[in-house]
């Protein structure tokens, strides 16, 4: 009988991440569904996942904060066994501003949320991951975006250059643990139909903005657990460092 895989999808509850953790179920991974506040929808998710006949956990955890990161990989060590997927998912927008109106607190919150966030879980990861502590091996996929390349002028440079640094993690990362069996790669969604683009103070950024994707359409978040799933699976075995851009040709 071969042993089920595990992954862990940060952010798991909402949007991207809960697309990708159904999809990751329905594969036949246990999953660990993250959550931060939103326990209904993280709940909601894991009710559907089981009554389908898959297996999860959901487990409440800011990933900003390094007691609940350990907190969280103890929990699925002791429930469902020895990770062998990483899903960096969880994020934040804050109010499309510009730049010298931000203060201090908004930008160490979006850098703390953003990116100590993924450097704690890659961390908590690579620990168990890596051959070279005994591990098996491993892959993490690291959810940045497009607002690497862009810089997001006059909405949030905060934001984007939050994910400029997941973009410099993966690679630096990817380098550093790739003879220990583990590969790390990222996807750059562009604009995607989720909650966040409210948390940005515009709900209907996508329609304002479609006319300028080649594709004429925001993406679904299923598209991206796509990528996600592919980057994971051993179908990209030989990739490890990239990035994947899922923002419809923008
Ligand atoms: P979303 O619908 O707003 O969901 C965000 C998720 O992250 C929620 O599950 C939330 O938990 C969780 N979260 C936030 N901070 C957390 C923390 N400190 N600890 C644990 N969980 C935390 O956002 P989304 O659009 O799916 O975004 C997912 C990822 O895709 C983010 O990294 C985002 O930057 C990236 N992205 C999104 C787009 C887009 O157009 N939507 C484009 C490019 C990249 P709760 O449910 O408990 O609040």
């Amino acid at each position: 009988m071969s042993i089920q895989k595990v992954a862990i999808i940060t952010g798991g509850g909402r949007g991207i991440g809960a697309a990708t953790a159904q999809l990751f179920a329905k594969e036949g991974y246990a999953v660990c569904i993250n959550y931060k506040s939103n326990s209904d929808s993280a709940n909601k998710l894991a009710q559907s996942i089981m009554a389908e006949g898959g297996k999860c956990i959901t487990v409440q955890a800011d990933v900003s904060c390094e007691d609940d990161v350990i907190r969280m990989f103890s929990t699925v060590d002791r429930e469902l066994g020895a990770i062998s997927i990483l899903v960096n998912n969880a994020g934040i927008l804050k109010k499309q501003s510009r730049l010298e109106n931000m203060s201090a607190e908004r930008i160490n919150s979006i850098l703390t949320n953003n990116v100590t966030s993924y450097f704690l879980c890659c961390r908590e990861a690579v620990k168990r991951m890596s051959t070279r502590n005994g591990g098996f091996g491993g892959v993490i996929v690291n959810v940045s975006s497009g607002a690497a390349r862009s810089g997001s002028p006059n909405e949030y440079i905060d934001y984007a250059a939050s994910k400029g640094a997941i973009d410099t993690l993966t690679k630096g990362l990817s380098l550093e643990v790739a003879s220990e069996g583990i590969r790390v790669n990222c996807v750059r969604p562009g604009l995607i139909h989720t909650d966040m683009h409210a948390d940005g103070g515009e709900p209907e950024r996508i329609e304002r903005l479609k006319s300028i994707i080649p594709l004429q359409r925001g993406g679904e978040p299923s598209e991206v657990a796509e990528a996600i799933y592919w980057l994971a699976s051993d179908k990209a075995s030989f990739s490890t460092g990239n990035y994947l851009d899922l923002a419809g040709g923008l």
